[in-house]
């Protein structure tokens, strides 16, 4: 099996531009991101504290996660109700980022990930893919931009959400997730060495489509 691990931080394009690519090379998309979501969601919907250790440990035996693919399309089931369209908020992006920053929580999603990837060719985004979950994966990419391209990317995409959205408090968010990400002490956000560095700063989403697939198949004809 074929893997592709794309990490990176928050905004950079990946599952835009992941997707794309998952699509021309005929593999599945798999957005991890949304699995911490999914945990995040959970405890915010019981109202229990997302940076709380020991409560998140005991909410874990009652949450099943799962993805499923419809059509090509990743939809992320948390205990069998499709929760894919409610997990996009900002609310929802801190609950994840402060979830991730536990074992328990890592360890729980670590098989579920790793399987993925024994049955399937894929493309699999987060941020610790390339260093933690698929370490063999044949070809790795850390896609990044600046802060403030990447928080105009989120401010444009929740504005054509409908949601409100001031371009100051999205990047502060963008901020904190990148220091909270690259900063905590399991599986930090960072470059393996062995990944290729694709920087997508003032690029339209198309050139970084066209830019990641050169590369990734640039990659794969040396295999
Ligand atoms: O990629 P996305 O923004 O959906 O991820 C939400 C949060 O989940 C990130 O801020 C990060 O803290 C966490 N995450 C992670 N490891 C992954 C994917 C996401 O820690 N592989």
């Amino acid at each position: 099996m074929i893997s592709v691990a794309i990490d990176g931080p928050a905004g950079a394009g990946k599952s835009t531009i992941a997707r794309a690519l998952a699509k021309r090379l005929g593999y599945i998309y798999v957005d991890t991101g949304a699995l911490y979501r999914a945990v995040g969601y959970y405890a915010l919907q019981n109202g229990v504290d997302t940076t709380s250790e020991h409560d998140i440990a005991r909410l874990l035996p009652y949450i099943d996660v799962a993805l499923k693919f419809v059509d090509g399309e990743q939809r992320v089931f948390l205990n069998n109700e499709d929760v894919s369209d409610y997990i996009r908020t900002p609310e929802m992006s801190m609950a994840a980022s402060n979830v991730s920053a536990l074992p328990v929580v890592r360890a729980f999603l670590f098989d579920l990930q790793q399987n993925l990837a024994k049955t399937n060719h894929v493309v699999m985004d987060g941020r610790d893919i390339g260093t933690v979950v698929l370490p063999d994966a044949q070809v790795k990419i850390f896609l990044t931009a600046t802060p403030e391209d990447r928080a105009g990317r989120r401010h444009h995409e929740l504005q054509r959400r409908g949601m409100e959205a001031d371009f100051d408090e999205v990047l502060k968010d963008v901020m904190q997730r990148d220091y909270n990400d690259s900063h905590r002490a399991i599986a930090p956000l960072k470059q393996a060495e062995d990944a290729i560095l694709v920087d997508t700063t003032g690029n339209t989403k198309q050139q970084s489509i066209d830019q990641l697939i050169r590369v990734v198949e640039g990659a794969l004809a040396k295999l």
